[in-house]
């Protein structure tokens, strides 16, 4: 089924290693590793709130006794309430981690691995007595994480982030450029702004507006878009007209304003209703709480429903919008006047070339894999669960959270996409499923498979991840299947070699081709595979 894979074995020994990579580097700063449930009761869950807050998202079950369960997503709930054995400063920090799978009901899974229900992660979670502490945490799952990518062979581009469901003040994403993706990011061309475009802001250029007049409706017979109403005679350009965009928050319907040529970013919305969830309305949903249909929806005199508007539109007069009447738009729309807003917020995806709001420069837009995100949860799980600790002056006080998540599979593809070429994968040494592939050409002849044995045999022996290949198959078949899979180094032994004395060892990542002599081949490899390491 969709989002649900099976790893064949060179799938697990790069899994391996990766997990491996992620394990120095936390133990490295001071984590503990553990390994807790996958299968969890409800009730922690409620503790913290987000059985309710979180959505279909969560799988939820019941046993054979009714209780309510559910499969984990993430640890918070169950690391706060083992962080309840803690009760002293003395204590702290701690630093405690797990890799371990995790679930979710994914709505759309795609992209392969990378967005999947079922995945291995390492969480981890700091517990600290104060802000400050929380603040070193952070920093060192940053560089730690910068080390686990550049070891991965990955250029990551960390980037502030919306914190979504995880709750608290602040989260930093890790993410690598590549078409694959499916998150935007938005980098200033001078290097000092990098955001997610769920979180991103730019300068937005003002507008000089006409001096407010009475509010006109006017027929408007089959628009239905920004781009129509542009068109008609007596319209108006998109940037002064107001888009209404329905959403429902559980049972609430929201009315969304946007310029007309700007986009909503979602996750915006969600973060400045502080919801996890949230959908766009039906036409009928619509229908049946304004009576009219989209193209001709607008919040003038609209009461009773929630009024949320893009601060793009703050103070903006002389504008148009739909009349709420199938084929009838208004004009003159004064904002102000004219619309009881209810929130103003930043709700308004970036797009490129905007200026900076550091430095006016203007902004990039880049798709990316996200392959990291750390969060600070400040109080969030500790005050709910009372994880609290007695401080040096002997008082009680909630700990200082935070949570940093890897998902391994995912990086494995992020890995790939970022490191191949037409002819197949392109492993970089630390993560290969076998840093050298030794390529025999006639299997059958005794003197080239002793030849390619004692080579295969060196290696090991020093330590080297090495494959034979001594498949009855012909030496195109071979050598394309090795650049396929992708093994950084490949040696040849054919009968040719056996009488020269020379074996040829070709780099993958280069295609350099090298003779090199047979008592010296493993030493050589060697070298190379360390520096690859390094
Ligand atoms: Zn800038």
């Amino acid at each position: 089924m969709a989002g649900s894979y099976s790893l064949l074995p060179p799938a697990m020994r790069v899994r391996a290693k990766i997990m491996q990579i992620i394990r120095e580097e936390i133990d490295r700063i001071g984590g503990q590793e553990f390994l807790l449930p996958v299968l969890h009761p409800a009730e922690p869950w409620q503790q913290s709130g987000r059985w309710n807050l979180i959505g279909e998202e969560l799988f939820r079950l019941t046993d054979r006794k009714d209780a309510d369960l559910c499969l984990a997503m993430t640890h918070e709930e169950i690391f706060t309430t083992l962080a309840l054995e803690l009760n002293s400063y003395k204590q702290l920090p701690q630093l405690w981690y797990q890799i371990q799978t995790k679930l979710r009901d994914e709505p759309r899974p795609k992209s392969g691995v990378l967005r999947v229900r079922e995945f291995t992660m390492k969480d981890s979670y700091s517990f600290d007595v104060d802000e400050a502490g929380l603040d070193r945490a952070f920093r060192n799952h940053y560089e730690a994480y910068k080390r686990i990518f550049d070891r991965l062979g990955m250029d990551s581009i960390a980037v502030e982030a919306s914190s979504g469901m995880m709750g608290g003040a602040g989260s930093v994403e890790f993410m690598v450029r590549s078409d694959a993706g499916e998150d935007w990011i938005v980098l200033c061309s001078a290097g000092d702004y990098s955001s997610n475009v769920e979180t991103a802001t730019s300068v937005l250029a003002p507008i000089e507006d006409p001096v407010s007049a009475p509010l006109e409706k006017f027929p408007t017979p089959g628009v239905r878009t920004i781009k129509a109403l542009e068109d008609f005679e007596g319209g108006a350009p998109a940037d002064r007209q107001i888009k209404s965009l329905f959403y429902l928050v559980g049972e609430e319907l929201v009315i969304v304003l946007m310029r007309g040529d700007h986009s909503l970013a979602e996750q915006k919305l969600l973060d400045g209703l502080s919801v996890i969830e949230a959908r766009p309305a039906t036409a009928d949903e619509i229908f049946a709480a304004v009576g009219a249909h989209p193209g001709s929806l607008g919040a003038v005199g609209v009461d009773g429903y929630r009024i949320v508007a893009d601060r793009g539109l703050e103070g903006r007069v002389g504008m148009t919008t739909g009349a709420n009447e199938d084929d009838f738009h208004l004009r003159n729309v004064d904002i102000t006047r004219d619309i009881s807003v209810d929130d103003w917020l930043d709700l308004r995806e970036v797009v490129a070339g905007e200026p900076c709001v550091n430095c006016g420069k203007p902004l990039e837009v880049d798709k990316t894999i996200e392959i990291g995100h750390i969060f600070k949860l400040g109080r969030r799980y500790s005050e709910p669960f009372g994880a609290a600790v007695l401080d040096e002056n002997g008082k009680a006080t909630a700990m200082f959270m935070g949570s940093y998540g890897i998902g391994v599979e995912r990086n494995m593809a992020a890995v790939v996409e970022v490191n191949h070429d037409d002819k197949g994968i392109v492993w970089p040494m630390n993560v290969a499923p076998y840093e050298v592939v030794v390529t025999v050409l006639r299997p059958e002849d005794a003197d080239t498979m002793a030849a390619a044995s004692r080579i295969y045999e060196g290696l090991r022996a020093d330590g080297v991840d090495v494959i034979l290949d001594d498949r009855k198959e012909r030496p195109g078949v071979k050598f394309a299947d090795a650049e396929l899979v992708g093994f950084p180094l490949r040696v040849t032994v054919g009968p040719r070699g056996v009488e020269s004395g020379l074996f040829e060892l070709v780099t993958r990542a280069t295609s350099v081709v090298e003779e090199v002599p047979a008592d010296e081949l493993v030493a050589v490899i060697l070298d190379r595979v360390m520096a690859a390491k390094q």
